[in-house]
C-alpha cells in the first residue's frame, strides 16, 4: 500500500516506522526540517520498553512531489489539520481513504471538508509516544486502535486498513460506533487535559487533590451532558468513573496538554473543552466549567505569546 503520513511527529514517526517495517511504501510528510533530514540521512530511531530500533523510510518536507497515496494518516496538532490536508491534496485521488487518529473532536469534519470526495476515516489509538529530538522518537505505551468510516457505514475498506495495521504490529479493529469511540476519549481528555495544564500536576494529582477531583467531575459531567443531547451512544455507562480510573491508572504521566505548556508549545484545547462549549452551545447544554477552562489555557497561552511574565 503507498501510504503518506501528514504530520511525523511523535505519533506519525510511531505509525510510519511500523508501516514502513510491512509490505508498504510509506513517505512521512514533516514541516520540522532537521527531522526530515536526519530520517533520511540516518534513519528514525524508535526507543521503546523492548530496547531502540532504526527504521529506513522517505521523509519530505513538502508533499509536491509525490503522487496519489492509497492511504493517508494524518498525525499533525488538530489545528494544524486544515492547513496541512490543503498543502497535500495531491495526495488524494479518487481511491484515496485519509484516516485520522488525532485527539478531540471536529478533525474528521474539517478533512471531509478538504478531502474532496476522499472516504474519511477516524478512530482512536492508545499507543502512546513523545518526540526526543530530530529522528528519535520514544514509543511509551503499546494499545489498541479502533477506526470506522467517517459519515457512513463501514465498508470494506474499513476493515482493509484495520487488517494492514494490524499487520503492522498495530492493533486494529473497525467499530460501528465511530462517534460514541471518539467522544469516549474526548470525555477523558476533557477531564484530565486541561486541569493537569492549569495547575501543573501530573495525572494522579487528579485523584489525590479533592479539589481537583471535583473539578474533574464537573468538566466530564458537563460534556457528557452534550454528548447525550447529542444522542451519542457512548461505550460506558459513567464517564466520570473512568475519567477518574484514567487519572489513577496513568499517575505519574504529565498529559499532553501540560507537557505542550511546559514546552511553550500551543495546546490542542479549542478541540477538547473549546469542543464542548461549542458543541453544547447547539444543542442548549450550558457548560461553564469547560468554559472556564478553557478560556484560562487560552489566558495561559496568550500570555506567554504576548511575553507577560
Ligand atoms: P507532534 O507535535 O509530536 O507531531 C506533530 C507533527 O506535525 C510535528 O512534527 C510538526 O512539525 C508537524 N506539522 C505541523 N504542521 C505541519 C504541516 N502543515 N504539514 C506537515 N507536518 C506538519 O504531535 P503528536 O503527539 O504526534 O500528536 C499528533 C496527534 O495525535 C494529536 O492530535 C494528538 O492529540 C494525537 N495523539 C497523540 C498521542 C501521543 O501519545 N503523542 C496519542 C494519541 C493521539
Amino acid at each position: 500500500m503507498k501510504i503518506g503520513i501528514i504530520g511525523a511527529g511523535a505519533m506519525g514517526s510511531l505509525f510510519g516506522a511500523r508501516l514502513a517495517d510491512g509490505d508498504n511504501q510509506v513517505t512521512l510528510i514533516d514541516v520540522w526540517r532537521e527531522h526530515v533530514r536526519k530520517i533520511n540521512a540516518e534513519g528514525l530511531r524508535l526507543v521503546g520498553e523492548n530496547g531502540e530500533k532504526i527504521y529506513h523510510l522517505r521523509a519530505v518536507e513538502s508533499p509536491r512531489s509525490l503522487g496519489t497515496q492509497d492511504l493517508v494518516i494524518i498525525f499533525v496538532k488538530s489545528y494544524h489539520t486544515t492547513a496541512a490536508l490543503k498543502n497535500a491534496a495531491n495526495l488524494l485521488g479518487p481511491n484515496t481513504a485519509v484516516l485520522t487518529l488525532q485527539n478531540g473532536l471536529g478533525n474528521a469534519e474539517l478533512i471531509s471538508e478538504v478531502a474532496g470526495g476522499a472516504a474519511v476515516y477516524a478512530g482512536t489509538t492508545s499507543h502512546g509516544a513523545h518526540v526526543l529530538g530530530p529522528a528519535l522518537v520514544r514509543h511509551a505505551g503499546e494499545g489498541e486502535t479502533v477506526i470506522g468510516r467517517f459519515g457512513g457505514p463501514n465498508d470494506r475498506r474499513a476493515g482493509e486498513i484495520a487488517a494492514a495495521l494490524t499487520r503492522c504490529s498495530l492493533v486494529t479493529r473497525v467499530t460501528d460506533n465511530i462517534d460514541g469511540l471518539i467522544w469516549d476519549k474526548l470525555l477523558v481528555n476533557v477531564g484530565i487535559n486541561a486541569l493537569t495544564a492549569i495547575c501543573a500536576i501530573p495525572n494522579g494529582g487528579l485523584v489525590d487533590l479533592k479539589s481537583a477531583g471535583l473539578l474533574m467531575e464537573k468538566l466530564v459531567a458537563e460534556a457528557e451532558g452534550v454528548a447525550r443531547a447529542k444522542g451519542i451512544k457512548l461505550p460506558g455507562d459513567n464517564p466520570r468513573a473512568k475519567a477518574r480510573e484514567v487519572a489513577a491508572a496513568t499517575g505519574e504521566n504529565r498529559s499532553s496538554m501540560l507537557q505542550d505548556m511546559e514546552n511553550r508549545r500551543r495546546t490542542e484545547i479549542d478541540f477538547i473543552n473549546g469542543a464542548i462549549v461549542k458543541e453544547g452551545a447547539k444543542v442548549n447544554v450550558a457548560t461553564p466549567c469547560n468554559e472556564m477552562v478553557a478560556l484560562l489555557i487560552k489566558t495561559l497561552e496568550e500570555k506567554r505569546s504576548k511575553g507577560i511574565a
